[in-house]
């Protein structure tokens, strides 16, 4: 057994020795086969949630209800589920009610794609009923049964389908492809919170613009928030590789105008949203690199534009010129300002008011662009005409 499998040994060890069946399964064993880097390790059992309870000294008791339990080991977190079906799928999505059961093979009979329905036991021996070996190592996706069936009974499926074409690098079947495309109106019952987690997996795989060409030729393209722009395949993802960037650059590619209400719709965080946003109005406002504007975007924003352009745009990458100018700012916020707000009321000779927030403006854009020092001395005389000026524009 390799890592990061031997950890965690010690969970299907520990059940076996009670009389338990265990086995890794799912997402982890897909990526210990193709040789990805392998994300969480889930182990599938025999046990029922109160005994793998009773069995750690550290669970987390999540989903307890549908048959996972979290155990802990050294601070690192491992989902247990017992051996489960999934009947009665109401309004397309995933059951409310799940029963119990004692096989493994009913347990990945439920599961939705073939390669993700292995499991491997502690010598390594793998267990794949539905050939999904097979259909890694020819690089496809096929459901576990008939397609239509099983996206009608969970219809996000179908957005796992083709995020995985675009992490693997992987082509869905026909009878996905045909499947995804009867059934696609079903996703309008599916949390756009998770539609949302599988399509930023999408943008953020290595063959984002092959998911996206099936997503214009299935149709889901008019049920998902895209305005139903084909434009999305002209554009070379391959490079984008962190969130804000994936949502800024659709957002760009989508001509979205109302970037926080497009996003809204899509779910995402307000963090998310922001920094997103900023991102875009900086991309549209920008038309040089100059010390004042990256002095304003801050660097990161201004790196991910320098990236966008290059995505949009085909233009060179100006990454070291942006660095070289953000290293070599005076200053890189108002606090870092030799004068505080009290030396502005002092200086200008005149009681607070908005008016601050205008000189600090004013004035960090002078220090920034060279034309006045980040000095006291320098800043008060630069103050006191400036109030004088402020009289006269009054
Ligand atoms: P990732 O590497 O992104 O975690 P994953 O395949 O592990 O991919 P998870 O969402 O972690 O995806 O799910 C773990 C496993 O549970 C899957 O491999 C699959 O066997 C099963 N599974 C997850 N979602 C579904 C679903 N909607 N329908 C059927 N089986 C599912
Ligand atoms: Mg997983």
């Amino acid at each position: 057994m390799r890592d990061p499998f031997i950890k965690p040994l010690a969970i299907l060890h520990k059940l076996q020795q009670n009389g338990y069946l265990a086995y890794f399964v799912g997402g982890s064993v897909r990526d210990f086969i193709i040789g990805r880097p392998i994300g969480d390790i889930d182990i599938a059992t025999s046990a029922r949630p109160e005994d793998v309870v009773r069995l750690f000294p550290k669970v987390i008791e999540v989903g307890i209800e549908h048959g996972t339990v979290v155990v802990v080991l050294e601070n690192e977190p491992y989902e247990v589920t017992t051996f489960r079906t999934e009947s009665d799928y109401k309004d397309f999505r995933r059951p409310e009610e799940v029963t119990f059961i004692s096989s493994l093979e009913g347990d990945l009979e439920r599961r939705d794609f073939t390669m993700n329905a292995i499991a491997m036991d502690e010598n390594e021996t793998l267990i794949d009923p539905f050939g999904g070996r097979n259909a890694i190592k020819r690089g496809i996706i096929e459901t576990v049964g008939n397609a239509d069936e099983r996206f009608s009974e969970d219809a996000l499926r179908m957005m796992r389908a083709v995020r995985f074409m675009s992490q693997l690098s992987f082509t869905i079947t026909p009878e996905v492809k045909e499947a995804i495309r009867r059934n696609r109106h079903l996703l309008q019952n599916i949390a756009m919170e998770r539609i949302s987690v599988e399509f930023q997996k999408l943008m953020l795989g290595n063959k984002a613009t092959e998911a996206f060409r099936t997503i214009v030729d299935t149709g889901l393209l008019d049920i998902l928030p895209l305005y139903e722009k084909k434009e999305l395949i002209e554009y070379d993802w391959t490079t984008i590789s962190e969130e804000t960037s994936a949502w800024s650059l659709l957002c760009l590619i989508l001509e979205v105008e109302d970037t926080a209400l497009f996003l809204r719709k899509w779910k995402l965080s307000n963090k998310r949203i922001k920094e997103t946003e900023k991102t875009v109005i900086f991309y549209r406002s920008i038309k040089e690199w100059t010390p004042f504007a990256i002095y304003q975007s801050g660097l990161e924003v201004a790196l991910r534009v320098n990236h966008l352009k290059r995505i949009l745009q085909g233009v060179q990458s100006e990454e070291e010129k942006i660095r070289l100018i953000y290293e070599s700012l005076p200053i890189y916020s108002p606090k870092d300002i030799e004068a505080n707000g009290k030396d502005l009321v002092s200086w200008g000779n005149r009681a607070q008011g908005p008016w601050i927030a205008q000189c600090i403006q004013e004035l960090s854009e002078n220090i920034v662009c060279g034309k006045i020092e980040n000095d006291r001395n320098v800043i008060k005389e630069w103050v006191s005409k400036w109030s004088l000026k402020f009289d006269e524009s009054c």
